[in-house]
């Protein structure tokens, strides 16, 4: 099945249950001081569970593009590495806004995966809320437990903590209990020496979430305290890309027609294989990726910039570019090519890529001109520091020195010494890290403008990545 049916069979099906469809909202946030990128099809419902709008419709159905790399939900680390996180990604979702509530929300997510989508359902585990003993105070979801009892056998019901079975959007706002639903797509040699039901939440490529069904009763307040909504609600997320994957009969959300294009092309214009070399592996997957969230950003009207999402936008393209430049050795810029193959492929659902072609070619190359300019510059500059050094270590100093003045990459320094057979002197390196951020901070007290917005998002918003390149953690 195309992905282009898996979506419309979704949207059709929720259709066939008086939902109506919407358009997804804007990747990119400008109105919520809580939100920079739309992380989940609920968000732009938010009002609406609030109580504090009225929705035309009280059940609606959508895809909703969403960004995962600040925030409460960050998994840019995990992107590439593995095989089913995403930066940018497609939600499929249902609503209801003070409508059905459980029954329906799970029978038809059931009659959804194992009727119309014909998965078969022992290869299905689901969860119940377990409850917490927390300042919460919660109780087992007994509701969704014995809606749940009645399709699925208990040996597919797991009890799962708030980790996984509590769902919120960020510190504040709408949250509620969820249930999830898991599929198992190892093959059966595989699942007779391990259960699935040991794998569920244990970040098993192939043991996966494929879609979370949230009971949404609760606001958490800005005190930290919930509050019982005025009304209860539905909200469903399910991630189209691994759904895609299941129904194509793949290992990984790379084998489906929503990537392969996109990696053929880069196998093209950078004269290497995908699945020779995991290193390799990981830099296509980095690329395939990031070229969707940059693209997608653009379209929205972000462009990469030196401060708030435009600066988010700006260093996951760098890790992209990055990733070719180390691993697939791309010194000249190559990304940017990709783009005419993204709106071929997912133009017609998202038209934005098609009219906003251009200006995401435009921009994504100027970026990496500029980018290779500075890996090739530091790249000089390591050179030299690697000549002057005494014996095989590399002061802390002089590697801080290169990343700071020069913009260049603290871990492609760390990566290139190892290799070279060099030691970096990371304590010194830390240490000269430190001094920096004590002056910025005296800095930002005195300085407006950009620099104080940089500086928050280091801190506050972009928390995993600053682990590979700003808060540095040499890996
Ligand atoms: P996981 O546990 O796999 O990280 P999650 O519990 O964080 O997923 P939810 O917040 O419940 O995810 O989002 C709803 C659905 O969106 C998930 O069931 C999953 O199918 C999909 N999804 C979540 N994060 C990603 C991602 N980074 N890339 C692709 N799909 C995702
Ligand atoms: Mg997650
Ligand atoms: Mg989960
Ligand atoms: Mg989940």
């Amino acid at each position: 099945m195309k992905s282009q049916d898996v979506r419309n069979q979704f949207l059709q099906f929720f259709k066939s249950k008086s939902h109506s469809i919407v358009s997804s909202a804007p990747m990119v946030i400008k109105d919520d001081p809580t939100l920079m990128f739309t992380n989940a099809g609920m968000n732009q419902f938010k009002e609406f569970f609030l109580g504090n709008s009225e929705p035309k419709n009280s059940r609606v159905t959508d895809t909703q593009k969403c960004l995962r790399v600040s925030g409460k939900h960050n998994d840019l680390e995990e992107v590439g590495h593995d095989t089913y996180h995403h930066t940018m990604f497609e939600m499929l979702g249902n609503w209801s806004f003070g409508d059905y509530f459980k029954k329906e929300a799970i029978q038809w997510a059931w009659e959804l995966l194992t009727e119309v989508y014909k998965i078969n359902p022992e290869n299905l585990y689901v969860s119940v809320f377990e409850g917490s003993k927390d300042n919460d105070k919660l109780e087992l979801d007994t509701e969704a437990l014995e809606l749940w009892k009645a399709i699925v056998p208990e040996e597919r019901i797991i009890y799962g903590n708030k980790k996984d079975n509590f769902w919120e959007m960020g510190d504040q706002g709408p949250c509620g209990p969820c249930s999830e639903i898991h599929i198992d797509i190892r093959s059966d040699e595989e699942k007779a020496k391990t259960s699935g039901r040991e794998l569920v939440n244990a970040d098993h490529p192939q043991v996966v979430e494929i879609w979370n069904l949230v009971f949404m009763q609760y606001n958490r307040k800005a005190d930290g305290s919930l509050e019982e909504l005025p009304a209860k609600h539905i909200d469903t997320g399910m991630g189209f890309e691994r759904l895609c994957m299941v129904l194509q009969g793949k290992q990984s959300n790379y084998e489906t027609d929503v990537f392969t294009p996109l990696i053929r092309e880069i196998e093209a214009v950078t004269n290497k294989e995908y699945g020779t070399s995991e290193k390799a592996n990981i830099a296509f997957r980095v690329i395939a990726d990031h070229v969707r969230a940059v693209a997608f950003s653009i379209a929205d009207g972000q462009l990469p910039s030196n401060t708030g999402a435009g600066y988010v936008i700006r260093r996951i393209l760098r890790r992209a570019i990055r990733y070719g430049f180390t691993f697939l050795d791309t010194k000249e810029p190559f990304i940017y090519k990709l783009v005419a193959t993204l709106s071929r492929q997912i133009g017609e659902t998202f038209p934005e890529l098609k009219s906003q072609k251009q200006l995401c070619e435009n921009v994504i190359r100027e970026e990496e001109i500029s980018f290779l300019r500075t890996l090739d510059q530091g790249l000089v500059l390591l050179e030299n520091i690697i000549e002057e050094a005494e014996g095989k270590k590399i002061s802390g100093k002089k590697a801080f020195e290169l990343y700071d003045t020069y913009g260049f990459p603290i871990d492609l320094t760390a990566l290139i010494l190892r290799e070279r057979g060099y030691d970096l002197d990371e304590k010194e390196f830390e240490a000269e890290l430190k001094k920096q951020k004590d002056r910025s901070r005296a800095a930002t007290q005195v300085t407006a403008g950009d620099w104080t917005e940089l500086n928050s998002v280091e801190k506050d918003a972009f928390i995993g990545y600053d682990h590979l390149e700003s808060e540095v953690k040499i890996a």
